[in-house]
This record gives structure tokens, sequence and C-alpha cells, in this order.
């Protein structure tokens, strides 16, 4: 390709609104235009990369016996309906009335396919000798998110790959996951990424855990825990803590006092008013669990984890309690509930940080008082301790005897047991070897394509531009003729151009009449991997110049022989990722 026959229009300065690298740098570099905030149109560079990506998905979901489908982006209201998800999803489900005549007709424009893949299975199979099956789609998903940013990492419209598997075994859907996971280990060390799989909140299926595929990122808008020593990664919402090595402190029980602290609600004002550390005080939170009232003591620095303290009490859903529950539970307004004194009789559950204190600041169930000197059995007791807040950096690793460090990320795929969730509320049935009616049993997958080429970005820049791995870059070689009006300079970069494409490399000729500055700027804010330089001088001495993007050096080779010797390293670069993933920022 020529660049003159193709559309590049790139920026030198930071555009507009354009906060993260990736942004700026896919607007700069001409890969990307914006339409409105969260929509974006592909030009023929920033293309060619998804396309890339979208490749490497699609034939690793090939290998992996996944078969593709294409599902419309419009379905009708009613299939979300019956699954509740209308409800679910709220203003994220992008609902538009269609008018047909007399008729309206309610659509929605797909933000994930479930819905529509099993109503189509519940048409088709019927039978267990018809699974296990795993369908896979790559199409634009919708959803109109609250804030959408960040370039093509949070955008309205994208594009994901989803894929379904329909199983008739729990023990069959475990394998049809790993299938999913291994396809995905594939294609993000394809892309070049160093990613982490972490532990997901699990689904339906008890026991099992789901995982995010992530990119620890510093502009990422996740938070997981990872532990160096043995690899146990997390997202915050599941991370588990280990056991504190730390015994108690051996301190002589104090009396247990109240003392006036009139408005003084929150742990940080208490701890300034009372002079007490946050770590000192405890805090007691009144939740529902599946309606019931109960109790949860927190560590004053500690925040409270809401998925543990479901499966802690074994609860199908647990929120925090509306304030004129607390009042009747505690017998005070919102800030003044502690663990002593409770009006109501509630299971309390505390963190097992709680085990270790003493000497704790809690609310007195009285307004505008608090208690200092309150310790476990003599003033208080327990339902039971359980792992109840959320990991905070530099905890123990719940698995070693490392340290759990908190890491932003950007999840860029998910993997997830589904159960029978959609199957029921579609009636996806069939018939199992005893000729039982039961319901299918479904995983889901998803990708955002336009996530890996955002995180690619993230965490390959340098001050000058993009760096891409060869089997994502637009091209993977910008033949660069110093001075392109003179003749053997132009002869050469054509042959070249020609030689290479015949190759089956991936070649743009940058035959603009500009200065060689200007083109090497260009070509290092783009990104190609490899930049062959074509000048008079150099081919005085039969040769030419090549250069990776990451290298500081750049290497002479023979012009005789040179599309080989190019071919080559891009080849071998293209398997490896040698290069590229010894540069990362
Ligand atoms: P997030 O938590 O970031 O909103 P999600 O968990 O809702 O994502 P999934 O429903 O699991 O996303 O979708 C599968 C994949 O689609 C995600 O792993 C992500 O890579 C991608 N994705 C989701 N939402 C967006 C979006 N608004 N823009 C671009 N990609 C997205
Ligand atoms: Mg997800």
């Amino acid at each position: 390709m020529l660049w003159t026959r193709t559309f590049i229009p790139t920026m030198k300065q930071t555009p507009e609104g354009a906060e993260v690298p990736s942004h700026v740098l896919m607007l700069r570099a001409g890969l990307i235009h914006q339409v409105m905030a969260g929509a974006y149109t592909y030009l023929p560079l920033g293309l060619r990369s998804l396309r890339k990506a979208e490749q490497i998905v699609r034939e690793e979901m090939d290998a992996a016996g996944a078969v593709e489908v294409a599902m419309s982006c419009m379905s009708p209201v009613s299939l979300w309906e019956q699954t509740g998800r209308v409800a679910a999803f709220g203003d994220v489900l992008v609902q538009v009335t269609l008018r047909r005549k007399e008729r309206k007709v309610p659509v929605v424009f797909g933000p994930t396919h479930e819905e529509i893949i099993t109503d189509l299975v519940a048409k088709h199979i019927s039978s267990y000798r018809q699974m296990p099956i795993t369908f896979y789609q790559i199409t634009p998903k919708f959803r109109n998110e609250e804030r959408p940013r960040f370039g093509v990492l949070r955008t309205s419209e994208f594009l994901m790959k989803d894929a379904y598997s329909f199983d008739a075994s729990v023990e069959a859907l475990g394998q049809s996951y790993q299938k999913m996971y291994d396809a995905y280990c594939r294609i993000f060390g394809r892309c070049g990424l160093d990613y982490l799989a972490v532990e997901a909140e699990s689904g339906p299926i008890g026991g099992d855990v789901s995982h995010e595929f992530m990119v620890p990122a510093s502009n990422g808008e996740d938070m997981i825990v990872h532990c160096e020593a043995c690899g146990y990664a997390a997202n915050l919402e599941r991370a588990e803590v280990g056991p504190s090595g730390t015994p108690a402190p051996n301190l002589p029980m104090q009396p247990l006092c109240q003392v006036e602290t009139p408005g003084v609600t929150t742990i940080e004002q208490v701890s300034r008013f009372l002079g007490c550390r946050p770590q000192d005080m405890i805090k007691t939170l009144i939740y529902t669990a599946d309606g019931q009232p109960i109790a949860v003591l927190i560590r004053g620095d500690h925040e409270a984890n809401d998925a543990k303290i479901r499966r802690a009490v074994k609860a199908q859903h647990v929120a925090l309690a509306e304030p004129e529950l607390i009042q009747r539970i505690t017998g005070a307004p919102v800030g003044f509930a502690g663990p002593k004194g409770l009006r109501e009789k509630v299971p309390i559950w505390a963190d097992r940080a709680i085990q270790t204190m003493c000497n704790a600041v809690t609310g007195a169930n009285v307004a505008d008082a608090h208690l200092t000197g309150v310790n476990l059995q003599r003033d208080f007791q327990v339902a039971g301790f359980a792992d109840l807040r959320v990991a905070a950096d530099g905890d123990p690793c719940p698995r070693c005897s490392g340290q759990l460090a908190l890491r932003h990320a950007i999840e860029v795929g998910h993997v997830f047991k589904l159960g029978t969730k959609y199957s029921e509320a579609l009636g996806a049935r069939f018939l199992d070897e005893q000729e039982q009616l039961r319901p299918i049993i479904m995983g889901c997958y998803g990708i955002g394509i336009n996530r890996i080429l955002a995180s690619v970005i993230e965490t390959h820049h340098d001050a000058d531009g993009i760096l891409w791995p060869v089997a994502l870059a637009p091209y993977e070689v910008v033949l660069v003729p110093v001075n392109v009006m003179e003749p053997q300079t132009r002869q050469v970069s054509e042959q070249l151009h020609n030689e290479l494409t015949a190759a089956g490399v991936d070649v743009l000729l940058d035959d603009r009449d500009q200065r060689a500055g200007v083109k090497f700027k260009d070509a290092d804010l783009i990104g190609f991997p490899l930049r062959v330089v074509i000048s008079e001088r150099g081919l005085k001495q039969h040769q030419i110049e090549i250069k990776w993007r990451w290298d500081q050096e750049s290497e002479m080779i023979d012009l005789e022989g040179g599309a080989q010797a190019i071919l080559q390293r891009i080849r071998h670069e293209k398997a490896t990722n040698q290069g590229f993933r010894s540069r990362s920022t």
C-alpha cells in the first residue's frame, strides 16, 4: 500500500478531551475519529488493527471447536423481559421503538446475546446427543454506558466476541469452560498482552469460579490483587485475604466507657474527635440478608465486601439496611451503631480482623455517643468470624506467605459459568440419556476486541507514539524513502514494496514528498514494528537501513536479499513477540 493512496490523518497536537495514552495516540496516529462521546469511526489503519485482533480471536475460537454465527443486533424486548434483564440492565439497555404502520415494535440493541442464542437453542436442540456445542460471534454490542470515556476502552457501541456453551452436565460445562479459558490464553498471548487470569465472582454453580482476563495498566478502571510469589490473582470483589500473622496485643482490658460524640458519625470524625486510630475502631453495619437483618463488624480502616458477606451468611441477596431499620435495630440514628447493646437481637458477623482487637471504639447505640474499651467476649459475642472485607494493598496472600499487591487493570475478557439461569427462563431443555427433561447448562465468554487494541497501547507506548506487536500492527513494515523524487531510491523502494507484498508481508510505502524527519515522526507515532529506510547514501553501499520501533539502534543490511531478510525477521518476531515484550510501559 502507498501512503498517498490510503488515508492517514496524523495529528501533532494532543486532541482536546483525550486523557489516557490509548485515546490520545489512537486519535493522533489517525486510527480512529470521534463521532460523539462513546462512538468512533475506525479509519483505515485502525480498522486494519481491529480486523487483525478479530482474526486472531476467530482463529482460536475455531481451533477450540466453537462454531461461528452472527446474531442480529436487534431483538424483541419481550425476550429480555422473560429473563428479567430489562430491569437488571436499566438505562444501560439501548431500546428503540420501530414504527411499522399502525404497529409499534419495541426492540433492544443487544448489549450481549444470551437471550437470543438461548432462544435459538431452545428451538433447535432437544437431546443430549446434540451437545456439547459452543457458538460464537464477533458483532457490535450496544450499551448506554453511564460514562463512556477513555477512547475505545469504554464506548456505547463496541465490537465483542461473545461465545456461549451448551452442555448436558456440570462436568461437561467444566470442559467447555476450560477450552475457552485455554483459547483466551492463546489469544492474549498472540496479542502480546501481559495479562492475568483473575478469579472473579462465581456464577450460580456453587464452588466454581469465573475468570476475568485483566491487563494490569495504570489507567485500568478495575482493581485486582496479585501475589507475585505464588501467582494468586483475583478481582477486588472476589479477592480473599489471608490470615494475619499478628497476634492480639497483650493489653489489659480497659473498663467500658460511654463518651459523648455529638454529631460525630464517620470513622474519620470519631477518630479525630476521640484521638484514636481508625484501626482501633469497629464499624457496625446493619445489613439485610434475604430480608432478615444482621449486623456486620468491620475494623475501622477496612471496607466491607458485600459479596463475601453474602457467601458467609449463605444468602442470595444482601444489602445495607435503610435508615428506619437501622434505627429500629440499634435504637439510634445512622452513625452510632455498635455490637454492645443493640435494641433488637440480630446475628452479629465479624470480619476476622476483629478477633485480635482489644479496647476498641464502637457506636453506643445511643444518639451522639460512642463506647471506648469495648472487648470481644466480655462486651459482645458474635455468630461467626469470616473474611468479610475488601482486600487491601499489602494484605497477606490467601495461598502463600506472600503479600497481595493492589493494581489497576483493564478487563479484556471474561469467562463465566452461567448454569441454567437463561435456559430455565427461556425453556431451553433437553432429554438426557434416561429420557429425563432437564435444563441445558450454559457458559458465556466475552472478549472486547477494541479493548485489546487500547490495552496494547496503554501498556506499550513511549513519548514518540505507539509500539505494536507485529500481529496487530496496521502494517508490519514501513518503507521510508528519504527522497522519493530521486529515481533510484524510488525504484528500489517500489521493488522492495512489491517483493515484500508478494511474500505476504504487510507493507506500507511512505511515498509522500516530505522531509525524512516528518516521515520518521509519523512512523514512530503510528508504531510500525519495522522501519526500512532507503537513502541515496545507503544505496551507494548497496545497503538499506532497518530499525525496530522498540530499539534505539538501526542496522544496515544488504539490499541484495533484503526482502528475504526482512521477511525472516518479521516472521520470527510475530511468532515470539520477543522485541515487543522487551519494552513495556
Ligand atoms: P466492564 O466491567 O468493564 O463494564 P463488563 O464486565 O460489563 O465490562 P462483559 O459483559 O463481561 O463486560 O463483556 C465482555 C467484554 O466486553 C469485557 O471483558 C470487555 O472487554 C468488553 N466490554 C464491555 N463493555 C465495554 C465497553 N463499554 N466498551 C468496550 N468494551 C467493552
Ligand atoms: Mg465482565
